[in-house]
């Protein structure tokens, strides 16, 4: 019998592992184990539920645009969980010289495409707004073909004042990046794809913004509207359109709980920490992997499928191959906390009307961004509370995230009295920390990835998969953990 090892049991393993599971269902020519070290499944999902509370500690919810994760909530008996968020227009707030501003309607991915709003905001500068607006006459770039830092791209396009008050906390914060290290074409393709076809970000963003309403005009509406109108059998309806983001009632572990519990106890193996591979000849030709299992012992497997972070990748393949642990280990982390803040009710007295507020890298805080949880979800409390999400660290503040719980509490609670003027004790506190797990895509990450693609074609077996490579988003990872668990099952079998 062959054995496939999957190593990690974030959502790219179990994937990985009930793809290969629901295939091999009835047949016993191939062996499946996912070790993970810690002792539960998850990785960085993580939902902690606590008294009526639901607190995400890691992602809060996926993109409906890539089905991944929707394509599987059927499947897994978790369908009737999904939740779109409460309202698509709920907007953003932008710190703006210390006052709440609110992004200006029809903003789509830093570019704008309403006039009106667009000129009447405060968020920009006369020069800003025009300087912005000059995206309609700028030529092409020259070397379309060469990939440049976000950094790069807005200033040319658009200014360094949407760069700096949009781009940079809106599309570098997805990655907790700097944009002036981030590689453009590994992070938002779509933006030089822009550029490419129809020269002007503003043009090309009026034109799919005019083909998406055409589509919609076909469709069934938003799951948001459905839901708050009381009608959950609308879940089931065929060819259902959600919000923009979605989750489930009881948070994202839901998703990565099912996948744990579809896949089986027999295949899970917890609290088995792999510290290093090693390569095998086999004497009649062939390879196998031998796995060191720390405190455990060995195991051996005709393929390996490593889903752990590049770094941590590169660590364990070092017995056999140094350059490619080398080209891993340059792919670096950041490392970013979440505090979750419950307060009553009446102890915050702005209105939370909007989905939260990013805070530019210029205004100088000590905190990325906050997320008004209960505006998205309002059943993730009990009546009465409000929930506030924080994030604290990313690439330009990650000495904070090292820092004892009462100084991150002491900083969050600080900086939400000044932007929110809430002076009470929150009820409810958790402080996450993300030590060292988000990849940063920065410039040659595309050569980096190639050149990792091509030293795992050196290695028979061996399948390199995960966040850190081709998207960081949940969807991106289910899709990555579904080939690579092809390609491996494919591989054993050949
Ligand atoms: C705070 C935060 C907010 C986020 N928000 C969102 C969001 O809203 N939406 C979204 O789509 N994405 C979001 N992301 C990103 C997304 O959550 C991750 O990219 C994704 O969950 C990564 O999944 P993964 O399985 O590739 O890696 P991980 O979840 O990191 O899983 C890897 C697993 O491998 C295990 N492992 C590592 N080394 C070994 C070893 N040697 N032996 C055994 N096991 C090992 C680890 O313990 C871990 O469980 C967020 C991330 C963070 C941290």
């Amino acid at each position: 019998m062959k054995r496939i090892v999957v190593i990690g049991a974030g959502a790219t393993g179990l994937s990985a592992a009930y793809a290969l599971t629901q295939e091999l269902k009835g047949q016993s020519d191939v062996e499946v184990l996912l070790l993970e070290k810690q002792d539960r499944v998850g990785g960085q999902i993580l939902t902690v539920l606590e008294d009526d509370f639901v607190l995400e500690c890691g992602p809060d919810c996926f993109i409906s645009d890539k089905p991944a994760v929707l394509k599987l909530a059927g499947p897994l008996g978790i369908e009737d969980d999904l939740r779109g968020t409460r309202s698509e227009s709920g907007g953003t707030y932008i710190l703006t010289n210390g006052k709440l501003v609110r992004m200006p309607e029809g903003v789509m991915m830093m570019i704008p495409t309403k006039f009106k709003p667009f000129i009447g905001t405060k968020l920009l500068t006369w020069p800003g707004k025009i300087r912005a607006a000059m995206d309609v006459f700028i030529p092409r770039r020259k070397n379309l073909d060469d990939d440049e830092t976000l950094a790069s791209f807005v200033n040319r396009r658009l200014g360094k004042e949407i760069l700096d008050r949009l781009a940079e906390p809106l599309v570098g914060g997805i990655h907790a990046s700097d944009p002036e290290t981030m590689s453009l074409a590994s992070t938002f393709p779509r933006f030089l794809k822009m550029e490419k076809d129809d020269r002007s970000l503003i043009m090309a963003m009026l034109k799919s913004k005019r083909k998406m309403a055409k589509m919609k005009k076909n469709m069934p509406p938003a799951d948001a509207v459905e839901e708050f109108e009381g009608q959950p059998e609308a879940h089931k309806a065929p060819k259902k359109r959600w919000t923009m983001f979605v989750s489930f009632k009881n948070g994202m572990q839901t998703f990565t709980d099912a996948l744990a519990a579809a896949i089986g106890p027999d295949v899970i193996k917890l609290k088995t920490d792999v510290a290093a591979i090693e390569k095998k000849a086999m004497p009649g030709g062939g390879t196998s992997y031998v796995l060191k299992l720390k405190g455990v012992g060995d195991i051996e497997a005709d393929a390996v499928i490593l889903t752990s972070l590049a770094p941590q990748t590169g660590k364990l393949v070092e017995s056999f191959d140094n350059a490619l642990a080398g080209t891993l280990q340059d792919i670096t982390c950041v490392s970013s906390a979440t505090v979750n803040v419950v307060y009553r009710a009446e102890d915050v007295a702005l209105p939370l009307d909007a989905n939260g507020v990013l805070v530019p890298k210029v205004e100088g805080r000590e905190i990325m961004a906050m997320t008004w949880v209960t505006t998205k979800w309002p059943d993730r409390v009990p009546d009465g509370y409000v929930m506030i999400r924080v994030f604290v660290g990313g690439a330009f503040r990650q000495e904070l995230v090292s820092l004892a719980d009462d100084e991150v509490m002491r900083l969050v609670r600080h900086e939400l009295e000044d932007i929110m003027g809430i002076t009470a004790e929150p009820v409810k506190a958790r402080i996450s920390r993300w030590v060292k797990t988000m990849p940063q895509y920065s410039m040659g990450h595309l050569e980096r990835v190639a050149a990792i693609r091509e030293r795992e074609e050196a290695h028979a077996g061996l399948f390199i998969t995960g966040a850190s490579y081709s998207g960081v988003g949940i969807p991106d990872c289910v899709t990555a953990g579904q080939e690579t668990a092809r390609a491996a099952l494919d591989y054993v079998r050949s």
